[in-house]
């Protein structure tokens, strides 16, 4: 599992550090973009890609509304892990990712 994981994280990484352009705003900040980004998601190919563009995945935390917004703060990150269990998205991250479904 760990090196599977790893494969994937590697190949968003470098998609990202590729400048995939990705939909960092609008930041899902409330219930209505909840459901219009995971139904985006649920909608898409389920393509590593498609799951970085839609979740506007950035390499570094996005600070919002004086926030600092990043994957070690969110409620869907496995620390151990270093996984985001949103189901929608399903992804290895890092700590220092972030992206728009970001949550408390
Ligand atoms: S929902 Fe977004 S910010 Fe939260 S853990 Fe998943 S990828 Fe990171």
């Amino acid at each position: 599992m760990a090196d599977s994981d790893d494969i994937i994280r590697n190949e968003a990484e470098s998609l990202l550090k590729g400048g995939l352009k990705t939909a960092v705003y609008p930041r899902a900040d409330d219930q209505n973009m909840v459901i219009k980004i995971t139904d985006a998601l649920k909608a898409s190919d389920g393509s590593l890609e498609q799951r970085l563009i839609i979740g506007g995945f950035t390499l570094e935390p996005v600070e919002y509304e004086e926030i600092e917004q990043a994957c070690e703060t969110c409620m869907y990150y496995l620390v151990h892990r270093r996984y985001c269990e949103l189901p929608e998205l399903d992804l290895p991250v890092e700590a220092e990712w972030s992206c728009n479904l970001w949550r408390i």
